[in-house]
C-alpha cells in the first residue's frame, strides 16, 4: 500500500511542524522517520551533550506519535541511503521534509532530491526551521540582507504563517507496516531492547555530560516557554544583560532541535507586552539563517575575509577552553559551558573577543570548541555569531573590542555570576572579584593572566594595519 514518509530532521516536534502537518493531510497512511546520519553522529561535532538531548527529544517525539497512532521509526547510517530504503520498504509515493540551511543540510537535500526523482518519488520541502523563510526577503541587490537592521525592519512586516495544531489524523489512517518486510525498530524499542549500533549512536556515558545540561524534548520545551514567557518574558529588555541572574529563556536548544517552532514563540511573544525585545533576538536568529541559507560556504570560510595570519598558540587556546586564562570573567563562563552545556549570551561575546582579538587566535577553532559542548550549538547561529564578534562577519563595527574585565564590572557588579563558576575566588568581594591582586591569585591558586589586555589589543590593531596595507 502506497505511504506518506514524514522525515524528520531537526523538527522534533508535533505541534507547528507544517512537514508533519503536511504528511497527515496525504490521502496515504503515514510512515515516521528518523535517521541518525553517520556522517554527523561519527564528527567530533555533535558532542555528548547534543547526543544526550537527541536522545531524549527523540523519546518524547515518538512517544507523542504513539498517541496519535503512528511510531516514530529509527534508522542509522548513510542519510539518504537509509531513507531510499524506508521509501522502498513502505512504497511512500512522497516525502516530507523541512528545508534546512547549512551546507551540510543543503547537500543531503540535493542529493535526496535526485535519488527519489529517480524512483519517481517527489520530495516535498516545508518551512519550520524559522519564523521567516530565508530567502522570503531580498534586498534590492545580492542574494542575502548582510546588515541587521534593515532586515529586522522588513522581517516585522512579514505575515505570520498560521501556528500549526498538532496533527490528530493518524488513528484514522493507520501506520503502514510492509508484509513480509524487516521491521524498523521504533525509537522505544531501539533503545530499550537489543540494537547496539543504534543505542551506540545515541546513548553516552553519564560522565560525560554537563551535569547541569536541560533536557531535551517538545514536552519540556513547550512548558519552558509557558512559564518562562509567564513569569520574565515582559522584563526580557532589562534582564537578559544580567549575567547573575541568567534569565533568559534558555530556550535556544529547543529551538536548534525543532522541539519549539519559532513562528509560534514569536507569535505568542508578540502578544505579550514588552515581549518586542525578545522577538527581535529570534530575528537575529532569522538573520543568521538566511545568511547561511544564501551563502552556505560561510559556516567556515570569513564572511569578509581580511587576510588574517591567526596565532597558533595551543597553550593559550587550552588556558582558553579549560578557564584558566586569568581573566575571571572569561574563565567564569568557559567553566560554565564545561557545566551546563550553556553560556550566557554577554559571555559567549566576551570570550569570543577575547580569544580573537586578545588572543588573535582563530574564530574557527572557538566555534568548534563551542559546537561540541554548546547544547544549543547550531551552525548558522554559531558560525556567524563568532564571525561578528572576530570582525570577519556581520557586524558593521568590526574594530569592536570587549573589556572583559569592565564587561564583568558592568554585567556582573557583585562578582556573583564568576563565584559561582570560579569557587577558587569566592572569598572576594564585589569589588576585587573582577581583577584580583597577585596576592589573592597565588593564595587561590588562581592564574595570572596569561596576556595584559590593552597590549594584547594594541598589537592586535596594528596587525589589522599591516594587514590593510599590504
Ligand atoms: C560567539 C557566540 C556563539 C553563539 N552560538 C550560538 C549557537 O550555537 N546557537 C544559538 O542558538 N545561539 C548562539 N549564540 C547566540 C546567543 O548567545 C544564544 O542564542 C543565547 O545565548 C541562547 O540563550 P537563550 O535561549 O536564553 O536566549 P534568549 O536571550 O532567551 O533569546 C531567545 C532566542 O533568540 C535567539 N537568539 C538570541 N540571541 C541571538 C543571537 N545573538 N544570534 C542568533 N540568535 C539569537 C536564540 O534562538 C535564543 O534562544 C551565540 C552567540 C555568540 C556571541
Amino acid at each position: 500500500m502506497p505511504s506518506a514518509l514524514a522525515l524528520f530532521t531537526r523538527d522534533l516536534r508535533v505541534s507547528d511542524n507544517p512537514m508533519l502537518t503536511a504528511a497527515a493531510e496525504s490521502t496515504h497512511p503515514v510512515v515516521a522517520l528518523f535517521v541518525l546520519d553517520q556522517a554527523l553522529l561519527s564528527s567530533t561535532t555533535v558532542g555528548p551533550n547534543r547526543r544526550a538531548f537527541l536522545h531524549e527529544s527523540l523519546l518524547d517525539l515518538s512517544s507523542s506519535l504513539d498517541g496519535r497512532g503512528v511510531s516514530l521509526q529509527l534508522r542509522f547510517g548513510n542519510w539518504c541511503d537509509e531513507v531510499i530504503e524506508a521509501v522502498k520498504l513502505h512504497e511512500a509515493t512522497e516525502v516530507h521534509l523541512s528545508a534546512d540551511v547549512s551546507q551540510f543540510a543543503q547537500r543531503r537535500q540535493v542529493e535526496l532530491k535526485e535519488r527519489l526523482a529517480r524512483c519517481g518519488v517527489e520530495l516535498r520541502l516545508h518551512p519550520g526551521v524559522t519564523v521567516v523563510e530565508p530567502g522570503t526577503l531580498r534586498p534590492a541587490s545580492g542574494t542575502e540582507y548582510k546588515v541587521f537592521t534593515p532586515y529586522y525592519r522588513k522581517w516585522c512586516e512579514v505575515p505570520r504563517r498560521p501556528v500549526l495544531d498538532a496533527p490528530s489524523l493518524f488513528s484514522a489512517q493507520g501506520t503502514v507496516n510492509a508484509p513480509g518486510a524487516v521491521e524498523v525498530p521504533r525509537v522505544t524499542d531501539a533503545l530499550a531492547s537489543g540494537d547496539s549500533i543504534l543505542r551506540a549512536a545515541l546513548r553516552t556515558p553519564e560522565d560525560q555530560l554537563a551535569p547541569q545540561r536541560l533536557v531535551g524534548g517538545e514536552t519540556v520545551a513547550r512548558k519552558r516557554m509557558r512559564e518562562w514567557s509567564r513569569s520574565t518574558l515582559s522584563n526580557y529588555e532589562s534582564i537578559h544583560n544580567d549575567l547573575a541572574t541568567d534569565q533568559t529563556s534558555h530556550l535556544a536548544p529547543y529551538l536548534h532541535f525543532g522541539c519549539l517552532s519559532p513562528n509560534e514563540l514569536a507569535q505568542h511573544a508578540e502578544r505579550i507586552p514588552g515581549g518586542g525585545p525578545f522577538v527581535r533576538q529570534l530575528c537575529w536568529r532569522d538573520f543568521y539563517h538566511q545568511i547561511l541559507a544564501a551563502r552556505p560556504e560561510v559556516g567556515a570560510v570569513d564572511y569578509r575575509p581580511r587576510g588574517d595570519v591567526w596565532n597558533s598558540d595551543s597553550q593559550a587556546f587550552e588556558a582558553w577552553a579549560t578557564g584558566r586564562t586569568g581573566y575571571p570573567l572569561v574563565d567564569a563562563a568557559m567553566r560554565q559551558l564545561l557545566v551546563e552545556g550553556f553560556m550566557h549570551n554577554r559571555a559567549r561575546m566576551v570570550v569570543a573577543s577575547f580569544l580573537t582579538k586578545d588572543l588573535y587566535i582563530d574564530w574557527r577553532l572557538g566555534a568548534a570548541h563551542f559546537l561540541h559542548h554548546l547544547l544549543d550549538a547550531d551552525v548558522a547561529n554559531n558560525q556567524l555569531n563568532w564571525q561578528w564578534t572576530a570582525g570577519t562577519g556581520s557586524d558593521t563595527n568590526p574594530n569592536r573590542i570587549f573589556n572583559p574585565v569592565l564587561q564583568g564590572r558592568r554585567f556582573d557588579p557583585t562578582g556573583e555570576y564568576i563565584r559561582r563558576y570560579l569557587p577558587e575566588l569566592a572569598g572576594l568581594d564585589g569589588a576585587s572579584i573582577h581583577w584580583p591582586s597577585p596576592l589573592d591569585r597565588a593564595i587561590a591558586d588562581y592564574p595570572l593572566p596569561i596576556v595584559d589586555h590593552h597590549e594584547a589589543i594594541a598589537a592586535y590593531r596594528n596587525e589589522l594595519q599591516r594587514i590593510r596595507s599590504s
